[in-house]
């Protein structure tokens, strides 16, 4: 495990900037892998860890950074709840830690710091002094995670029968007897343009 401050400047780098988000997202990861007893998640520890994310703002790039998680090694999972949590998944034990950000950390960062008249420079601040305990709610969970979630499951690819494009690793869906592609289900998020 790095230091918070070594993880912090790595964020910077991979964001683009430093930000409140990226102390939040370094110490809400940090305390995921240390709450799962993970010192290695980008070594020996790497093919263990499946993280969740819930939120795709700034948090959500230092905690692909801490944990070494990304979407294109299956080991990133976003779901669109616009809350900042994440959840840490030890797929070896099956043991899983959610991590929300507390929403009274933004009030206590104001009452540390009225004299900090920018916000984001006032949580960054408050957010590297603040306890774990005052930034942070955490509960065991469990996780039901499909064989084709994990990094490295591999099967047979299919044909979409309506569009003949290939996908991948039970992404197909049945519908009208027919074994097609989610976008030809009608789950598409777009439409031909004319
Ligand atoms: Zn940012
Ligand atoms: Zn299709």
């Amino acid at each position: 495990m790095k230091s918070f401050d070594e993880y912090l400047s790595d964020a910077e780098q991979a964001h683009g900037h430093l930000c409140a988000g990226q102390v939040l997202g370094v110490r809400l990861a940090m305390l995921g892998l240390e709450k799962l007893g993970m010192d290695d998640p980008q070594g020996k520890d790497r093919k263990r860890l499946v993280t969740f994310v819930e939120i795709d703002r700034c948090a959500t790039d230092a905690v692909a950074v801490v944990t070494g998680c990304r979407l294109g090694k299956r080991a990133l999972k976003f779901r669109d709840w616009g809350k900042m949590a994440a959840t840490f998944v030890d797929v070896e034990s099956g043991r899983a830690i959610r991590v929300a950000a507390k929403e009274s950390s933004k009030a206590l960062a104001r009452e540390m710091h009225p004299e900090i008249g920018n916000k984001n420079q006032q949580q960054m601040l408050a957010y590297r002094e603040m306890s774990d305990e005052d930034l942070f709610a955490t509960q065991w969970v469990k996780v039901e995670l499909p064989p084709e979630e994990f990094p490295g499951f591999k099967a047979e690819r299919i044909t979409c029968e309506k569009c003949g494009e290939g996908i991948n690793f039970r992404r197909e869906v049945r519908s009208e007897g027919k074994v097609v592609c989610r976008g030809c289900a009608g789950e598409s998020y777009y439409t031909p343009a004319d």
